[in-house]
């Protein structure tokens, strides 16, 4: 291709193509151009720059990962039905995701649109299936943050909002805080006109009879968890992490906490390093498992600071932390971490983690139990 077609509309010298000098082995921020192509212009020279476009849209990748919660997922304790109905909503979580990643949209809009959709189904522990506190209600967590500029959202105790992540995305967007809680950020979504619903949205008779269960030993029980008398018990948070096709990365995770939970307990979903963190420089990291432990551990965060620091892989940070440091202090539960080159890492200390992938370049994945 000729040079002077990028020189006429001043592209940077590291674009013209080269056989010297492939676009793949450039620097990632230097291929940040606007997207999507703007088709409007009919030039000789415009059509040499959108074919540079889509060269650059094909050399870039995109990939996302969610998970649904961790803990005793047993496959004897399920049934084909139940297993279907969880894998229909892990794929639907990731089809919303995707759609936005593929036309070259931001990680970030890819994280939200993923949650939304699991907090939308009763079968996971956040939005519609939030679990119900010690006093019968519902007090859902959630945060989002971008690793492109480390901008940041966050909401706790929050009651009768339809899609929490939504909420810490407004508190990202349209406030000047990062972490907003309790009747403020009730004040603050009437303010924003989020989208309430009613007491009855929220009741879903699995977790009722969940409460009812935890009661009686007056036990705080994660959502998904098997308790010593067989009863299930999870941790059913749910959260995404996205690359997009412009090297940004993104997490976000939203939950309902734990069932039995004290009236203003807050976990570690919504507290930017340990439930969530994303850094383009490292990682972006969305956790599930026993709040307390990871607010102690700071789970996200110190899996950046691993890379960061320690100059470690994705994967390594991620095994130290889950299997190794997590684990000597009690602390059940996984995360779902991927890097700006589109590594992904599922890694999880429970029996098991409701768990889904995809990237551009590879087929979905989808599991539930230990290999
Ligand atoms: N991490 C959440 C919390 O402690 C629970 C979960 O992951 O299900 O609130």
């Amino acid at each position: 291709m000729d040079n002077s077609i990028c020189q006429s509309h001043r592209l940077p010298l590291n674009l013209r193509l080269s056989p010297n000098k492939p676009l793949r082995h450039m620097p990632r921020q230097k291929w940040r151009l606007p997207l999507p192509f703007d088709k409007s212009s009919g030039t000789e020279g415009r059509k040499g720059i959108r074919i540079i476009y889509s060269y650059i849209y094909i050399m870039n990748s995109y990939a996302i990962a969610i998970h649904g919660g961790a803990g005793t997922i047993l496959k004897s304790t399920m049934t084909p039905e139940k297993e279907l109905a969880y894998k229909t909503a892990l794929q639907n979580a990731i089809a919303a995701g995707e759609s936005i990643l593929q036309k070259g949209g931001r990680s970030i809009d890819a994280v939200e649109a993923a949650i939304r959709s699991l907090e939308d189904c009763p079968l996971f522990n956040a939005g519609k299936g939030a679990v119900f506190t010690h006093d019968g209600k519902h007090e859902m967590d959630a945060s989002l943050m971008n690793g492109k500029d480390l901008t940041a959202g966050a909401v706790a105790a929050v009651q009768n909002i339809k899609n929490p992540i939504s909420l810490a995305r407004a508190v990202m967007d349209k406030s000047e805080h990062v972490f907003m809680s309790g009747a403020g950020a009730q004040e603050f979504a009437k303010k924003i006109n989020a989208e309430f619903m009613p007491d009855d949205y929220f009741f879903v008779q699995q977790r009722y009879d969940q409460l009812q269960e935890a009661l009686k030993t007056d036990s705080v029980v994660m959502d998904h968890t098997v308790s010593k008398d067989n009863k299930e018990k999870k941790f059913g948070t749910v959260g995404a992490v996205a690359l997009d096709l412009h090297g940004n990365i993104a997490a976000g995770t939203s939950t309902g906490g734990m069932t039995n939970k004290k009236h203003g307990r807050v976990g570690d979903t919504p507290i930017i390093g340990s439930g969530t963190y994303a850094n383009n420089k490292t990682c972006a990291v969305s956790c599930t498992g026993h709040g307390e432990f990871f607010i102690r551990s700071v789970v996200a965060y110190d899996i950046s600071c691993l890379m960061e620091y320690k100059g470690l892989s994705l994967k390594k940070a991620c095994d130290i932390v889950v299997m190794d440091k997590l684990v000597k202090i009690g602390g059940e539960g996984g995360l779902i971490a991927l890097d700006a080159k589109g590594n992904i890492e599922l890694p999880f200390n429970s029996d098991g983690m409701y768990r889904a992938s995809k990237r551009s370049d590879q087929d979905l994945f989808i599991g539930i139990y230990k290999d």
